[in-house]
C-alpha cells in the first residue's frame, strides 16, 4: 500500500509523525507493506512560494496512490486560511470527495455521520449588493443536484449495510428549507428502498441535535446535507470528549479514494511544545487501514488506542501528563502486545 502524507502545519506534522511511526509498526504485518511520500503543502511553502496546491496534484495522487493522509492546515500568519482552502477545497473537488465520514465512538456504541462535503450552502453561488463598498444584501444560496445527492446518499447508505446498521437518520430543515429540503427526502426514500435491511427516518436538524445531545447512541446512521453535518460532527467531537479525538475520511464515491484527516485544525495555542492529542490522527489511520481492506491492524490499532487512553499519559487535552511523544509510545506498546 502507498499512501501520500500531508503532514500540513501546526500539530498537524506534529501527530502525523506519530501517525508514521504507527504505520510503520504496522507495516510489518501486511504483505505488500506500507510506503509513502510526504508532501511539503501548507503554510511555509505558501508564504515562501505562493503555492497552496500544485497543479495537477489531485491527478497525481489518484495516480499514484492508495490513499491521502493529511495533519491540519492553518497558520496564523495567512488571513482566512488562504492556502488551507486552495489545499482542501482543490483536493475535495478535484478529487471528487462528496462524502464526508465521521464516526462519532461513544461508550455505548458508534454513531456514524455521513456529510455531504461539496455542495449546498458551501457551493459557493452568490454575491453582495453594495452600496459604497458596504454591503446591503448579501446572499449565499444552497445548490443541490440530485446527481450528487443519490451519489452521496448511495454510498453512505452501502456503508451503513456494509458496517451491519439497521437504522439510518435523514436530518434536514425542509420545513424551512423547502426546495433543497424535499429533493433530499425524495431521493433518500427512494435509494432506501435498495436497503430493506436500513429502516430509515427523518429528523430536522434543530430536534436532531436536541436528541443527540441528550441521547447520542439512540441513533446508528445519520446522512446530512453539507452546513447540517458541519455543525452536527462538531456536537459528535464534543461528545466523544474533545476535538483531539475526532477522526474523519473523505471518500469519492465512484472511484472509491478517500483522504483521511483528523477534524481538528493546526491549533497555533500548542502548536511546538510536544502535547498535541495524536488520538485523532491515529484514528484515522484505523479508519484508513479498515478502507483499505486491512482489518486485522485496523482493529488491533483501535483496541490499543482505548487502552493507552485508559492509562495516565493521555495528553492534557484528556487530562492526561503524557507528551504525543509518550502516548504514541503506549499505543506501541499496546499494539505489540496485539501484533
Ligand atoms: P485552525 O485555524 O487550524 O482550525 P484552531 O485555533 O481553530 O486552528 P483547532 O485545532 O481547530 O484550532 O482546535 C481548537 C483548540 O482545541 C486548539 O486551540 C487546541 O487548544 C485544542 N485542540 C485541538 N486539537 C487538539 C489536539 N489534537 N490535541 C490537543 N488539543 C487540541
Ligand atoms: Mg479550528
Amino acid at each position: 500500500m502507498k499512501l501520500a502524507v500531508i503532514p500540513g502545519d501546526g500539530i498537524g506534522s506534529e501527530v502525523i509523525d506519530s501517525a508514521l511511526r504507527v504505520l510503520r509498526r504496522t507495516s510489518r504485518v501486511i504483505d505488500s507493506g506500507i510506503s509513502w511520500d510526504v508532501f511539503d503543502w501548507g503554510a511555509e511553502r505558501w508564504l515562501t512560494d505562493g503555492v497552496g496546491l500544485p497543479d495537477g496534484a489531485p491527478h497525481l495522487l489518484r495516480a499514484n496512490y492508495d490513499a491521502v493522509l493529511l495533519g491540519a492546515l492553518g497558520d496564523p500568519r495567512i488571513p482566512d486560511m488562504a492556502h488551507g482552502r486552495e489545499i482542501l477545497l482543490g483536493l475535495r473537488q478535484g478529487l471528487d470527495l462528496c462524502v464526508n465520514y465521521r464516526p462519532v465512538v461513544l461508550p455505548g456504541g458508534t454513531v456514524h455521520l455521513y456529510r455531504e462535503n461539496t455542495q449546498g450552502l458551501y457551493a459557493g453561488v452568490g454575491g453582495a449588493i453594495r452600496r459604497g463598498g458596504i454591503a446591503e444584501v448579501a446572499i449565499d444560496e444552497c445548490v443541490y443536484t440530485r446527481e450528487t445527492v443519490e451519489r452521496f446518499l448511495r454510498y453512505s447508505l452501502s456503508d451503513l449495510q456494509r458496517r451491519g446498521s439497521r437504522r439510518v437518520t435523514l436530518v434536514h430543515k425542509s420545513n424551512a428549507v423547502p426546495n433543497t429540503g424535499s429533493l433530499w427526502q425524495d431521493v433518500f426514500r427512494r435509494e432506501l428502498r435498495e436497503f430493506p435491511d436500513l429502516a430509515g427516518n427523518e429528523q430536522y436538524v434543530d430536534a436532531f441535535c436536541y436528541h443527540l445531545v441528550r441521547n447520542p447512541t439512540q441513533f446508528d446512521g445519520v446522512v446530512t446535507s453539507n452546513l447540517f453535518g458541519d455543525v452536527v460532527s462538531d456536537i459528535g467531537a464534543a461528545l466523544m470528549g474533545g476535538l483531539g479525538l475526532a477522526a474523519s475520511a473523505s471518500i469519492s464515491p465512484d472511484t472509491g479514494f478517500a483522504l483521511f484527516e483528523p477534524v481538528h485544525g493546526s491549533a497555533p495555542d500548542i502548536a511546538g511544545l510536544g502535547i498535541a492529542n495524536p488520538y485523532a490522527v491515529l484514528m484515522c489511520v484505523v479508519l484508513l487501514l479498515r478502507h483499505c481492506g486491512f482489518d486485522i491492524p485496523a482493529d488491533a490499532l483501535e483496541q490499543s488506542l482505548s487502552d493507552a487512553v485508559r492509562t495516565e499519559v493521555t495528553t492534557p487535552d484528556l487530562g492526561g501528563i503524557g507528551t504525543t511523544d509518550q502516548f504514541t509510545g503506549e499505543v506501541l506498546r499496546q499494539l505489540d502486545l496485539k501484533l
